[in-house]
């Protein structure tokens, strides 16, 4: 078994809500993966472009035997399967999955940047990944809540990002 891996997931098409509980139930359909703590949702205005619908987000906690590349093509196949347009940067997407962290492991091959290369950046991550992990230590030692603080200084301030009720 790997160490703590964390997952970003992100939609703002459709049933959004919907779409995340269906990603988290399609992971769990793999056998291979265990989902162990889920953030609540996040509200979050569009980043990159921004003239779109709102996001929700939200970080889980899993447990995989997955490799990271396996892992990779795993959420893939899934984004795939629930119907993510792969034609726009940064555009509207029904899901969006990505590996945040995979215990230790630092990777930078082409296809697979861990730590997420745009984690140190955006809060609609970083607040949800503290909810859930609030001692989490990056492969770089830096703690979640030095990584967050430093975030928040760099963020746009057009950027919201507002916790809802529902889990
Ligand atoms: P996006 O359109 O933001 O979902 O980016 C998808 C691309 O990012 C894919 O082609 C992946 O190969 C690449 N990628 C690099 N690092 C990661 C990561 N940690 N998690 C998910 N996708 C990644």
């Amino acid at each position: 078994m790997n160490g703590q891996v964390y997952l970003g997931l992100g939609s703002n098409m459709g049933d959004k809500e919907e779409n995340l509980a269906q990603a988290i139930y399609q992971i769990e359909q793999t056998g291979k993966i265990i989902v162990t703590r889920k953030s609540s949702l996040y509200i979050t205005s569009p980043w990159g472009k921004t003239d779109q619908d709102e996001f929700l987000n939200q970080v889980i906690e899993i447990e995989t035997e997955f490799t990271p590349l396996e892992l990779l093509d795993v959420l893939q196949k899934i984004e795939i399967k629930l119907g993510r347009l792969r034609n726009e940067k940064w555009g509207p997407r029904v899901i969006d999955l990505d590996i945040l962290l995979f215990g230790e492991e630092t990777i930078a091959l082409h296809e697979l940047v861990i730590p997420h290369p745009h984690l140190y950046a955006r809060l609609f991550v970083l607040i949800p990944l503290q909810e859930i992990a609030p001692q989490l230590v990056f492969p770089d030692g830096k703690g979640i809540g030095e990584v967050l603080a430093r975030a928040a200084q760099l963020e746009d301030a057009s950027q919201s990002i507002r916790k809802t009720e529902n889990k």
